[in-house]
């Protein structure tokens, strides 16, 4: 299929597909995305639920934070522990936010956002994607097609 895209946690127990190219990927630089993932910043894909498919190993839950309060649900490999995906609590069902480097060709889904760059750290360079202090407004910034299936979703 030409649109399925495989990834995975690190020891390997994990391994799921996208049936889809994300409708939108970007990069959070927050105080709490680094703090849950000991990194520089998070890099999120949006994918409709329906097209997310575990193939092989488990998932557990744990409570995420979220800016806004409203939470979320970060599932990880039983395994290791990896994050794999958020449910967010405001679009529970319908989206699955994707940790993007997770997925084995990553580097064909750069983030087209950086958000919350008020907190980015000084020593990252941004590059030429747009970058927004905090949010950006979704139906400016998303393309027609992917405003589309985002709606398609019932959101
Ligand atoms: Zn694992
Ligand atoms: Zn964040």
């Amino acid at each position: 299929m030409k649109n399925l895209f495989w990834g995975g946690c690190s020891c390997g127990a994990v391994r799921y597909t996208i049936s889809d190219k994300p409708i939108f990927t970007q990069a959070c630089h927050c105080s709490l995305c680094r703090k849950y993932t000991a990194s520089a910043f998070i890099v999120h894909s949006f994918i409709e639920t329906i097209k997310f498919k575990l193939e092989t190993g488990e998932l557990f839950e744990t409570d995420g934070p979220t800016g806004s309060g409203r939470g979320q649900k970060v599932n990880r490999c039983k395994v290791c522990a990896d994050q794999i995906y958020s449910i967010f609590n405001r679009v529970k069902g319908k989206i699955t936010t994707l940790k993007t480097t997770t997925l084995d060709q990553a580097d064909e889904f750069p983030p087209q956002a950086h958000i919350f760059i008020k907190n980015k750290l000084s020593w990252v360079q941004l590059g030429n994607i747009p970058a927004y202090k905090e949010y950006y407004n979704f139906n400016e910034t998303l393309s027609t097609k992917s405003l589309e299936r985002w709606k398609a979703t019932g959101l």
